[in-house]
């Protein structure tokens, strides 16, 4: 058995339909333990980068490796994927459904239904263990789909769009059991369109646009690498004397309080000198009392904007 701590590597890939080249020097690392958020705009090529890995679909040109080496089929056996499509069926009972799925992986009888009680305990759906699948919410299906993708205990997980039509509450159990497997050393790579879901859970981000990686790495080195330097300062009087400051550029002030830029490209040499943020909060100081000066992190759609 592959041990469970690898590391998936995309290196290069393309793919074409037709006349249509829909990736290109596709490139990027699916770390161990850690949760990666694959994002971009719907027909940017996440799915065909996963069934690419998945096997599903050949590739160009390019190479996915796991542990360096390139994958194989009795290696792909031990990835979990839930595809786009999703491949249940509808009259089958869910834990025999999910049970299937663990033997259609080589599991063991005993084994493949022990892992199915867990999952259906851990994804809160032992109650629904007996009903056919399509008796079930579009929502909890969801859930079931994503228990058929883990009962063998991949070494791997691909999930595509897996957060997609799910509750608030239903992300937060699907999410717990993602962070289990990823905790145990499993790499995760989940697409997804939805930015703010990808932001609260990744830890590593893959951002694609029309088939390029535009950016990729951990989540907060590209907040620090993307964004304009961005600050909070909330100080006791009106703080409109910012807007007259060189080199920084209001985004919001209410009264005392107010979100500024510090600009990159302002003029360093324009008889007034540009600013630096220490330069401002010192400003702000001779004026009076500064109630708090705060570095305000880009969120992930700023980073995406900038990235793309
Ligand atoms: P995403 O998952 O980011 O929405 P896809 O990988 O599904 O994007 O699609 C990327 C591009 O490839 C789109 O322009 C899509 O129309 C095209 N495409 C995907 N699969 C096929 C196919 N089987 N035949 C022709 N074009 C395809």
């Amino acid at each position: 058995m592959p041990s469970l701590s690898g590391m998936l590597t995309v290196k290069s890939v393309s793919r074409s339909f037709g006349d249509h080249q829909v990736l290109h020097d596709v490139s990027f690392d699916v770390r161990p333990g850690r949760m990666t958020g694959f994002v971009g705009a719907n027909g940017s090529g996440k799915t065909t980068t996963m069934r690419i890995i998945l096997g599903v679909l050949g590739a160009h040109g390019g190479s996915v490796s796991w542990h360096g080496a390139p994958v194989t089929g009795p290696v792909r056996q031990r990835f979990g994927y839930m595809p786009e499509e999703r491949g249940l069926y509808p009259k089958m009972k869910v834990a025999e459904q999910i049970t299937w799925f663990g033997r259609l992986h080589g599991l063991k009888p005993a084994t493949a239904r022990h892992n199915t009680d867990r999952l259906l305990e851990q994804l809160d759906l032992a109650g629904r263990a007996n009903d056919p699948l399509d008796e079930l919410s579009l929502g909890n299906q969801q859930r079931v789909q994503i228990a058929a993708a883990l009962v063998h205990d991949p070494a791997a997980l691909i999930l595509d769009e897996p957060f997609s039509g799910l509750d608030p509450i239903a992300v937060e159990t699907v999410l717990n059991v993602l962070r289990e497997r990823s905790a145990a050393g499993v790499p995760v790579l989940f697409s997804s369109h939805q930015l703010e879901v990808v932001e609260r859970l990744c830890d590593d981000l893959v951002i694609i646009s029309a088939g390029r990686i535009a950016a990729s790495g951990a989540r907060e080195d590209l907040q620090s690498e993307f964004g304009t330097p961005r600050f909070e300062l909330v100080v006791d009087s009106d703080a409109g004397w910012l807007r007259d400051l060189p080199g920084v550029h209001v985004v919001d002030i209410d009264g005392p309080r107010a979100v500024f830029d510090i600009q990159h490209d302002a003029p360093l040499d324009n008889g007034r000198g540009a600013q630096t943020d220490q330069q401002v909060l010192q400003d702000a100081l001779r004026r009076g009392a500064v109630r708090s000066f705060t570095p305000v992190v880009p969120s992930l759609g700023e980073i995406f904007k900038e990235a793309i």
